[in-house]
């Protein structure tokens, strides 16, 4: 073996070497921890639809020909379930996609005609009273169009399914953002429950958000969109009195 002298300096850089390059494990590793339990979540929502599609088509196929009801009922839960899970695989591959930055495609638009056409939507199909408050005929703001209706599409979805009353939509305008907040006087939620709604999975009631076809995954979608349009979102709630999402776009 011959005997390398190093710089003095050098000692310094190897040793900086090593901690970057620690770091760049341990990075690797909460990555790799958080897939693991991604897909353990995932799976986990999708074996409940799964199971009683299963469950069902034993019943169809041991009684389906001779009882008329039973055929009836396995029909409709295989449907239903099968939709479900139509609408969570939809919503996974979403978060998978609104994690990168660069899938955004920017375009100026107007965000006072886009509300109202949501509006319009959610109006027909909840049969709900939705008013919006704005001092503006125009506003202009680019964005990907798609992406912020997917975003205030979950925000107005959410707010007709936790609340009977009509909603409340206030889009504003800062100097440098623009403020869209929707407005709801439901059930609203706890501290805690507030802290958590934007986690992967969340439901404050899973029972209930099953009925409404909730997956848990809709603010977590909409909190990635906005982040990558350089924006937030905030939630105000207060429990028995309603919500209000806001969010703020920078332009
Ligand atoms: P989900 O598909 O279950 O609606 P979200 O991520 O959109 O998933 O919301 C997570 C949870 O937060 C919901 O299951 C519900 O319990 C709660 N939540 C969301 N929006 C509201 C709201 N406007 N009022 C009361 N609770 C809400």
């Amino acid at each position: 073996w011959k005997k390398i002298d190093l710089p003095s300096n050098s000692k310094d850089e190897l040793s900086q070497m090593g901690t970057v390059y620690n770091h760049m494990i341990d990075r690797l590793r909460e990555n790799f921890e958080k897939q693991e339990e991604f897909v353990s979540d995932a799976s986990h929502e999708l074996k409940t639809p799964i199971s009683i599609i299963k469950s069902y088509s034993h019943l169809l196929d041991r009684w389906g020909k001779e009882k008329e009801e039973v055929y009836e009922e396995s029909i409709h839960a295989i449907r239903s379930e099968t939709e479900k899970m139509e609408h969570l695989v939809g919503q996974l591959l979403a978060l998978a996609k609104n994690q990168q930055k660069e899938n955004l495609q920017f375009a100026s638009i107007d965000v006072v005609s886009l509300v109202q056409e949501v509006i319009r939507l959610f109006t027909v199909t909840y049969n709900r009273k939705i008013i919006l408050f704005t001092d503006f005929h125009h506003l202009q703001l680019s964005c990907d169009r798609e992406k912020i209706n997917q975003v205030l599409y979950i925000l107005l979805d959410n707010a007709c399914k936790y609340s009977h009353d009509e909603v409340h939509i206030y889009l504003n305008k800062s100097q440098h953002e623009i403020e869209i907040s929707i407005q709801d006087f439901g059930e609203g939620l706890t501290d805690t429950e507030r802290s958590r709604i934007f986690d992967r999975f969340y439901r404050v009631d899973k029972a209930r958000s099953r009925e409404t076809g909730g997956t848990g995954l809709g603010l977590t979608i909409a909190q990635h969109i906005v982040d990558a349009h350089g924006g937030k979102i905030l939630v105000n709630s207060e429990e028995g009195h309603g919500s209000t999402f806001s969010i703020y776009l920078p332009y």
